[in-house]
């Protein structure tokens, strides 16, 4: 019998459930299951897997109040967070497969350059069994994402969901364990020793969300059997505020960023550079909105308590190191005096790249704000991280927005508004630096889950012998020579109008 791992409501501080820690040989068996259902997966068409996955969504939109009651559960979330971020992110995410995964599943002809007399084009096929690893702070989206992808692309699924929040996995299992597919995806539950074992049980691909510092232990464990990896990490998200910016929306922009899900998004605003002749302005409504928040127990308030009991440690020790430095909390700074993991929103000025909570990760409801000399000092201290996950830009001047949007060193990155790029699902989402490698969503995202073969096929069975076989032509030297003028040489060059695609 394996131990158990305790689940906790975090808003109550009571246990929920106690669920298996799985061992090695209970990963292999789930592996070696959805290995066996991966031959028939495989072979189904596009079609095939786009009725399943539908089906899948309708048992969700059927099962609707139960997910968000367990999402809330195990994350303290209020349930209109989870039905928006949980629930319609990943409809969204089913439904634009649904439309748009067979186009960028379809083989693609290719230019043949000099070889004009072949048919070259790329065609992508599944992987196999994809391992998919996830955190607790979206436990439904952020397992949901990379396992409906990877079905969508043919590929079968082991699912290994946080500690934290492991019977939001089961649910998962659940929603697909019904029906004549019933194998495509398994759960199995544990904290990160069930996860290595995953990453070194074969899988064809490990799709892992969490902590930059995991996913560096996961990227050297899979090195070992050269399993390819795709990381979603953390970040450490700049906003930056023009003195031109519509600064009302940009501070109820800040205060949502910084606050939902009480600040324990990979996206949040974890930190604002304001130009300096409108930040005490800014300030001042940052502070008003911030006030406005409700954070109440009783379900229907703005946000909801912290999930994770280390995460509030984490947040009360940046706050210590900024203030020692000579941060200034201007509102907030303290847990609520209740049961649960409750923290105040908080709001810190007169902080700068010295503290912790300016370069680490926080990942709690902490907006720190920096008054920056102009728009090129905020770019350069944004990009002064070694995150590069989204980013925002405020500002009413078009042209501005985009070029720093340009400037920015992020997977994504947002003008007047702010971590809602994910909510468009065409849009590839990952991160650069330690941010990440790899993207889910898009086509890039369907991509990630398929290999790409290169097939080089015949234009007409050609009756002659190709020119570079042997025996080499006594003038072959002179005949390639002849051949890259003519394709290469300058007066090619000039005739050409724009760029070629090859
Ligand atoms: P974490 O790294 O502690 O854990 C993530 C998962 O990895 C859990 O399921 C855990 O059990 C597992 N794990 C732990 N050790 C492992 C090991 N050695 N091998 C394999 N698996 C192992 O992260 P967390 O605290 O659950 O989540 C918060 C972090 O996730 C934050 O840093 C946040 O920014 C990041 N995150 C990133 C994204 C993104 O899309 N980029 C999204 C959400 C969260």
């Amino acid at each position: 019998m394996s131990p158990s791992i305790e689940t906790r409501d975090p808003r109550t501080d009571t246990v929920i459930a106690l669920v298996p820690e799985m061992s090695p040989n209970e990963v292999a068996a789930a592996v070696g299951r959805a290995r066996a259902a991966s031959a028939r997966w495989a072979g189904s068409s596009f079609e095939d897997r786009r009725r399943h996955l539908l089906r899948v969504r309708d048992r969700l939109l059927d099962s609707a109040e139960s997910l968000v009651e367990t999402i809330c559960a195990e994350t303290g979330k209020q349930p209109s967070e989870a039905v928006t971020t949980e629930l319609m992110a990943v409809c969204e995410t089913i439904e634009w497969y649904a439309r748009n995964g067979a186009a960028a599943l379809r083989p693609v002809p290719v230019a043949p350059g000099t070889m004009f007399h072949k048919r070259p084009w790329k065609e992508y096929s599944p992987l196999g069994v994809v391992g998919v690893i996830s955190p607790w702070n979206y436990p439904f989206t952020l397992s949901m994402t990379p396992l409906v992808t990877a079905l969508f692309a043919g590929n079968t699924v082991v699912l290994k969901p946080s500690e934290v929040t492991p019977t939001v996995g089961l649910a998962i299992g659940e929603l697909f364990a019904t029906d004549e597919h019933g194998d495509i995806v398994q759960v199995v539950t544990g904290g990160g020793a069930t996860g290595e074992a995953l990453v070194r049980s074969g899988v064809d691909k490990i799709v892992f969300t969490g902590s930059a510092a995991t996913g560096k232990r996961v990227m050297r464990a899979a090195s070992d059997t050269l399993t390819p990896v795709l990381l979603e990490l953390g970040g450490k998200d700049p906003m930056i505020v023009a003195a031109d910016a519509d600064l009302d929306r940009a501070a109820k922009g800040a205060v949502w960023g910084a606050f939902q899900n009480s600040g324990q998004t990979c996206m949040s605003v974890e930190r604002v550079y304001v130009e300096r002749s409108v930040h005490d302005e800014f300030l001042e409504r940052v502070l008003s909105e911030t006030r406005r928040i409700r954070q109440d127990d009783s379900g229907s308030g703005d946000i909801g308590s912290m999930t994770f009991a280390p995460q509030l440690e984490k947040v009360t020790a940046h706050l210590a190191d900024a203030v020692a430095r000579g941060a200034t909390v201007a509102l907030g700074g303290n847990r609520l005096d209740r049961a649960g993991l409750w923290f105040e929103p908080t709001v810190l000025t007169d902080v700068d790249h010295s503290m912790s909570v300016m370069t680490e990760e926080t990942f709690g409801p902490v907006l720190p704000m920096m008054a920056v000399s102009d728009i090129d000092e905020a770019v350069r201290l944004a990009n002064d991280s070694q995150y590069g996950l989204n980013s925002s830009v405020w500002t009413r001047d078009r042209a501005l927005g985009e070029q720093v949007a340009t400037r920015l060193e992020a997977g994504n990155v947002c003008i007047n508004d702010c971590i809602v790029s994910y909510a468009v699902t065409g849009l590839p989402f990952g991160g650069v630096k330690e941010s990440g490698m790899g993207r889910v969503h898009g086509s890039e995202g369907l991509r990630e889950f398929s290999h790409v073969k290169a097939v080089l096929g015949q234009k007409k069975l050609p009756s002659m012998r190709e020119p570079w076989w042997f025996p080499v032509p006594v003038h072959m030297d002179r005949l390639g020579i002849a051949t890259m003028r003519l394709r290469f040489g300058r007066s090619a060059s000039t005739r050409l109008k724009g760029l070629r695609r090859n």
